[in-house]
């Protein structure tokens, strides 16, 4: 076996797991690691959850696929329950963050076209975003460094620094449709905006007939602590994407609507031939019976609380290689100040599987599942790699890089 027959498209580290549980993942080695990374903010229930195992070989048994062309009571399920816990009236079902992306943008274009403003199509977006790999999501987030090569890049997005309200009101013209940004900046560094930004854009959006599209494909389910980031702000958006830990590490993805943003979206209009099928589903209603346990939240709010505290004396021991700690909830980042990449290999080396993000950030992901203990063993690895990475920095090297 090798990865000579896979698409070069990955930078893969040469480790291969055979089983998890909960926080932690068996090599093929043998040897065990703590993960948090939990498959970048999907495996939010952990490894190996009895209750999504459970559901996924029962659903397995009885039908995997049926198809759109009929009622899928799994999905009128899932669809209600997500409804009821957010501002939502519409979920359209599908299999991925992009995808997910995808169909909020399309039903944001719509929404203006099937309200008389068939001109009004351009999406304000922000540096530092991420929304996925497609064409139009690549466009965006508008990264030079992933669009390069493609060709002509979709057109249609209007890009403006992150947080900056002003910026936001002189980009909006004729054309403009909707602003869409991420509750906090997953891939772009763990940024967390001032509530007064995201309230901002609400109210710019009131004022001018524009849709506010919130991307919580990494933030949503229960990362923060709230079932949705959104929720902690008091602001609420039209259009939401959401995918990631949606099944509990099963495929799948979603966008919601309020009834007035997704009216436009008739039969016909949109479509997946996957989205929303009965397997995918059964993991989803199975992650959201263990989400919306009494408790389980304000577990995710409390074990994140402590978790940052303590990484802020890793920042205090630390000053030559921890700049900042950043998140809110378990969706947790350190801005390095040796390169990020230098200590999610040291922490790999501790066997503590981080992932490293934009910003020179590395992100702490755990499974929201995560003990107080296993935070402490995290500690531990933490501190050992920190201390190698500090003596490593010699006097002349320091301040050099970030
Ligand atoms: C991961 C991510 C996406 C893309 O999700 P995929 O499932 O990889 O297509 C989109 N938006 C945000 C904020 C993400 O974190």
């Amino acid at each position: 076996m090798s990865t000579a027959h896979l698409l070069p498209a990955f930078a893969r580290v040469d480790l291969a797991f055979d089983h998890g549980e909960g926080a932690w993942l068996t090599a093929t080695n043998g040897e065990r690691y703590l993960d948090f990374t939990s498959g970048v903010a999907v495996n939010a229930l952990g490894h190996a959850h009895p209750k999504v195992a459970d559901a996924i070989a029962r659903q397995a048994h009885k039908a995997i696929h049926v198809s759109n062309l009929f009622r899928v009571p799994e999905q009128e399920q899932l669809a209600d329950r997500l409804c009821a816990a957010s501002f939502a009236d519409y979920v359209f079902f599908c299999n991925s963050g992009a995808e997910a992306m995808e169909g909020a943008i399309k039903t944001a274009r719509k929404f203006q076209a099937v309200n008389g403003h068939p001109e009004r199509y351009r999406i304000v977006t922000f540096e530092g975003a991420f929304h996925g790999r497609t064409l139009a999501t690549l466009a965006a987030g508008g990264q030079k460094k992933y669009l390069e090569g493609f060709g002509p890049v979709v057109e249609g997005f209007d890009q403006v620094p992150f947080g900056d309200l002003e910026a936001v009101k002189k980009v909006i013209g004729p054309e403009t449709a909707a602003i869409l940004v991420e509750p906090i900046q997953g891939e772009g560094g763990v940024r967390v905006p001032a509530n007064m930004f995201l309230q901002g854009l609400r109210a710019l959006c009131d004022q001018q007939g524009l849709l506010l599209i919130f991307d919580e494909v990494q933030t949503g389910m229960g990362r923060t602590g709230e079932l949705f980031a959104h929720q902690r702000t008091g602001v609420e958006p039209d259009i939401m994407a959401v995918a990631k830990a949606l099944g509990g590490g099963f495929p799948v993805g979603a966008f919601l609507s309020t009834k007035e943003a997704g009216e436009g979206m008739t039969p016909g209009t949109h479509g997946s031939t996957f989205g929303g099928n009965p397997l995918a589903m059964a993991a989803g209603n199975a992650t959201l019976d263990v989400m919306l346990e009494p408790g389980f939240l304000d577990r995710v709010k409390r074990i994140g609380l402590l978790f940052k505290q303590r990484l802020a004396e890793i920042k205090d021991r630390f000053p030559s290689v921890v700049a900042e700690v950043r998140g809110e909830g378990l969706l947790l980042g350190l801005r390095c100040l040796v390169p990020n990449s230098q200590l999610v290999d040291a922490l790999r080396e501790e066997h503590l599987l981080v992932v490293a993000a934009g910003d020179n950030v590395v992100r702490l992901v755990p499974p929201l599942i995560v003990s107080e203990t296993e935070v402490g063993e995290a500690m531990g690895m933490l501190e050992r790699a920190c201390t190698r990475l500090a003596r490593a920095e010699t006097p002349a090297k320091r301040g050099a890089v970030g």
